[in-house]
């Protein structure tokens, strides 16, 4: 018996795991930028979709493993906590948009480049954000990285956008979306990758880590939301998600989820 997936506990094994093979975990900013890179490297990508006190939670348990990461903001009230952030970015994190303004502003590109840079202005009054990664929005039929076909993030002193400025040919990408490790393709949340990974839970990721089947280089993409202390709240996320994986099937077929 395994017991429960997507437990902290279990998220700090796979840190741990993750150290004693070796890798180092770096920043999106630092790794975006070439600064450090070489060897065995993970970059932990944070989207904090909702219940931002999670993020804090796992933040501390990265914490007590002298581990920093990437935190991806939303600026909606289910993400963007002040406490939270201001938190976040004491134990030394980087905080990063995780922009939807897009989907938001229903497809107007200059409005959505309005908003964009408003709300990167309300971020950096907390930190000098420099780095970004879209949300998906998969009840959208806009797709939010569409806003750089039209505007440069550059000139909102933006570095760089994970999806577009990421190697993935030579990064892994793992993410926890779908209750496994890339699981459920999340319909924009995917990458081209060589490496094509795919782990059924965290005890087989942990093996896999153990064996050292892993590429050096990895992005791992956590929604904190998902990783729980106990097992009511455990069941709950569950029941959630397994729902709102429903839907998104019913929708796929129906045609009304806009796969790119
Ligand atoms: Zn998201």
């Amino acid at each position: 018996m395994q017991g429960f997936d997507f437990t902290v506990k279990l998220y700090e094994k796979m840190l741990a795991t993750l150290q004693n093979a070796g890798y180092r975990f770096l920043r999106y900013k630092e790794f975006s930028v070439g600064n450090d890179r070489d060897g065995k490297v993970v970059i932990l990508r944070h989207d904090v979709d909702a219940k931002p006190r999670h993020s804090l939670q796992l933040a501390l348990v990265e914490n007590r493993l002298g581990i920093t990461g990437t935190y991806y903001v939303r600026m909606k009230k289910t993400s963007f906590d002040e406490n939270v952030i201001n938190s976040l970015v004491e134990l030394g994190n980087e905080i990063g948009y995780h922009y939807e303004d897009l989907a938001v502003c229903k497809g107007d590109c200059s409005m959505a480049w309005d908003t964009f840079r408003h709300h990167l202005g309300l971020l950096r009054n907390h930190y000098n954000v420099t780095t970004i990664c879209m949300h998906g929005s998969p009840l959208s039929r806009f797709d939010n990285k569409c806003l750089w076909e039209k505007y440069n993030y550059r000139d909102a002193g933006i570095f760089a956008e994970m999806y577009l400025d990421t190697d993935f040919t030579k990064v892994g990408y793992l993410t926890d979306t779908g209750r496994g490790w890339n699981r459920i393709s999340r319909i924009r949340d995917k990458v081209e990758s060589n490496n094509h990974l795919n782990f059924k839970n965290t005890f087989e990721l942990i093996g896999a880590i153990q064996r050292g089947e892993l590429p050096d280089q990895l992005v791992i993409t956590i929604h904190p939301q998902r990783w729980t202390a106990n097992r009511v709240d455990w069941l709950t996320e569950f029941v959630g998600q397994s729902v709102k994986n429903l839907v998104k099937m019913l929708l796929r077929k129906r045609g009304k989820i806009y796969a790119r």
